[in-house]
């Protein structure tokens, strides 16, 4: 029987918008990937009468509820009385949870006061879920019909191994679940979601367990494949015939999978061609360098860059024409290709990258609407131009560019010739 919960982050701060609720998009993912269902997430504010009835609800839909925060020492820290109040039952002291707490306030020479005692007191019969990074212990408690209420602390960093290394080890074994979700990600870059929807929907549709989801973030798209199976052996069997198959549907453009990033996928191909690289930019502001030197061990690929953002310093420092500028504009075909030749040549790189368009708010016009991005790559044999039109305000216009650019000198050091294709 699969085991169902929902989850409840407490807390006034992220009714008002104040704090944003990471912690329910963490345990739910760690919770599924343990083979847990979730029905419900919540939000509620310091209030005992709303915690508790929103416990009390949630416990007639699921087998238990999970929360976090308000387990502090101070007055609007509610959610253990709220859980005992849903659950019917008192609160009892754990004394080796005062133990510890007296020998952390001895240890850093601070007089305990009598609400950090309250936070000593558990609903009787819990099992406790020792904190080593704070005070607040967290507990699981159950009710006359076995359902449970699991309680932990609002900060992350106390939260996060009381979920992993003793919550959900708990849950998985004393109600017996021996599946788990296992995941294979596959990154694609510069295929649109519908293209890839288009040319994936059959399997989509055919694929219960491992099921297949589909994630569009800017110009990257992931492919999530999900096994749900006793072992990570068994996982792997049943991901890789659809693996496969996916695969052959996106030829060409998935360039990682899991982990991977694409600025590492360019590192990997950089460096087994053993090829070194130099950006000039213009509309992306450093962007691409920034990306290519935020992997480790960049520095045996990524030679260095230029933001040539006036048209001058693409004069003088690219060795741009200024006739190609003045007869072409500094956002054109012709511009982005002498930019990349003169990032190459500046460098004595292998392979030189450009970029130059129009962010916006301002600056565009009918011919170059803002959005509007020219990417050129001289690898010193030929020169790849490229224009795409982006959506979006000045931050995602240039994030996007810059995502695309890697993407575009991906695809060129992967399949050389076949760039030119849409
Ligand atoms: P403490 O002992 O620190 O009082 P607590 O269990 O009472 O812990 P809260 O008081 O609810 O937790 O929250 C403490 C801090 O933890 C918040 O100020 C916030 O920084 C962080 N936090 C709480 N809930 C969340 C959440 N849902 N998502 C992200 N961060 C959170
Ligand atoms: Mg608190």
């Amino acid at each position: 029987m699969p085991l169902a919960v929902e989850l409840i982050a407490v807390g006034t701060e992220l009714l008002l918008g104040q704090l944003v609720d990471t912690n329910t998009a963490y345990v739910a993912e760690h919770v599924a990937a343990a083979g847990i269902d979730v029905y419900a997430t919540h939000a509620v504010g310091d209030n005992e009468a709303r915690i508790a009835r929103t416990i009390a609800e949630a416990l007639q839909r699921s087998d238990g509820v999970i929360t976090t925060g308000g387990l502090g020492p101070t007055v609007d820290d509610l959610t253990k009385e709220a859980a005992a109040a849903a659950l019917g039952l008192e609160t009892e002291l754990h004394e080796p949870s005062l133990k510890q707490m007296q020998d952390f306030f001895a240890m850093i020479g601070r007089e305990m006061r009598g609400n950090n005692r309250k936070q000593a007191y558990v609903p009787r019969g819990s099992f406790v879920l020792e904190n080593p990074r704070g005070t607040a212990p967290g507990f699981i408690a159950f009710n006359a019909a076995g359902k449970f209420v699991a309680c932990m602390p609002g900060v992350p960093r106390e939260m996060k191994p009381m979920l992993g290394d003793i919550l959900i080890p708990y849950l998985r074994e004393r109600y017996n679940l021996t599946d788990s979700i296992h995941t294979r990600v596959l990154h694609t870059v510069n295929i649109g979601e519908s293209e890839l929807d288009h040319r994936i929907a059959d399997l989509f549709r055919s694929s219960e367990n491992p099921k297949i989801a589909v994630l569009a973030h800017e110009q990257l798209c992931d492919v999530k494949i999900m096994a749900k199976a006793a072992s990570s052996e068994k996982a792997d069997a049943m991901i890789a015939p659809l693996e496969a198959q996916i695969r052959e549907r996106l030829d060409g453009f998935i360039f990682g999978c899991d982990s991977e990033s694409l600025e590492s996928a360019v590192q990997t191909l950089l460096q087994n061609a053993e090829r070194t690289v130099a950006v000039a930019e213009s509309c992306t502001g450093g962007r691409i360098a920034s990306a290519l030197t935020a992997v480790p061990g960049s520095s045996k690929d990524f030679l260095g860059g230029i933001v040539a953002y006036d048209n001058a310093v693409k004069v003088a420092e690219l060795a741009v024409n200024e006739s190609t500028l003045a007869q072409h504009g500094a956002v054109s075909e012709e511009a982005v290709r002498e930019m990349a030749t003169g990032v190459r040549k500046r460098f004595r790189a292998p392979l030189g990258i450009a970029t130059t368009g129009i962010a916006g708010p301002d600056g565009g016009t009918d011919e170059k609407p803002v959005g509007l991005v020219w990417f050129g790559i001289d690898d010193g044999e030929k020169i790849i131009a490229r224009s795409f039109r982006f959506r979006g305000d000045r931050a995602a216009i240039q994030r996007r560019a810059s995502i695309f650019c890697l993407g575009l000198t991906w695809n060129s050091l992967k399949f050389g010739e076949k760039t030119e294709r849409p």
